[in-house]
């Protein structure tokens, strides 16, 4: 029983220290180095997925949020809708950004660190090889395995993700975190959001476009995407900037 104690004292002192540290560097784990490789290389022509993968991370959020709400509803404050908005920034010097946004169950800065930074899937290491010595094009691949929160890196030089877990019983005070990385960098960075908690609850997701990505800030290629890949699999609204798509 002491040791048991001892144990949970410590996993807390673990928890609080790593809530002081402001910014932690991390390097990617091996497997995650050789995917966003692949990604990156040999998935141009079907970039496109990215949106399909966010929709449907996102989507999930929301889905655990609502099976965790019927035990414990106190997962639900914070946000009142559940859904996922969709919006696109020019900036004056041409550069662009795609903020996805849910008001789904979120990641605490430990799980932004493990779901985002590991690859904790069976048989990863499997598709690794098979892509790696896949001379025709990955692209039957992708439909088989979903790329995943990685083909972000199709479309985006940066991704960062900010995200503040849904209040419960074991985490009533949670902080936002953010989760940045680089397409070129085998590391990424966890810090609390110098914002403080802007978001209600949830996840959001910037996407810093490539120059040669731009046309993703157009509100007819979003529209077009999401029907065509999300609007059936979708349990949730989904809005561009205010309108509802
Ligand atoms: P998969 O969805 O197949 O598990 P992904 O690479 O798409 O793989 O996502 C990895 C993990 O990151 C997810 O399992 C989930 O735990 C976490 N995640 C990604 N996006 C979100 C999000 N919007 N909200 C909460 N968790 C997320
Ligand atoms: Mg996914």
């Amino acid at each position: 029983m002491r040791l048991f104690r001892t144990v949970i004292t410590l996993g807390v002192l673990a928890v609080s220290a790593f809530a002081q540290e402001s910014h932690e560097k991390h390097a990617y784990q091996s497997d995650v180095a050789r995917l966003r490789k692949i990604v990156i290389n040999s998935l141009y022509s079907h970039r496109d997925v990215f949106l399909r993968e966010l929709i449907s991370n996102a989507n999930d959020a929301l889905e655990k949020l609502r099976l965790t709400s019927l035990t414990e509803p106190v997962v639900l404050s914070g946000a009142e809708e559940m859904n996922i908005t969709i919006k696109a920034v020019q900036d004056e010097e041409g550069a662009g950004r795609l903020i996805i946004t849910d008001t789904g169950i979120g990641m605490t800065p430990e799980e932004l660190k493990t779901n985002l930074g590991t690859l904790a899937k069976s048989g990863t290491s499997d598709f690794l090889s098979k892509a790696e010595s896949d001379t025709t094009g990955t692209g039957n691949l992708i439909g088989a395995f979903g790329l995943g929160f990685y083909s972000s890196f199709l479309v985006a030089d940066r991704v960062q993700v900010a995200s503040l877990a849904a209040k419960s019983s074991k985490n009533p005070n949670p902080a936002q975190y953010v989760f940045s990385s680089g397409a070129d960098e085998n590391s990424f960075d966890i810090y609390a959001d110098p914002r403080g908690n802007t978001l209600g609850r949830g996840t959001e997701i910037t996407l810093f476009l490539k120059g040669d990505a731009i046309e993703y800030l157009n509100e007819k290629t979003i529209t077009d995407l999401v029907n065509k890949h999300s609007s059936f699999s979708t349990a949730f609204p989904i809005y561009l900037a205010s309108k509802r798509v």
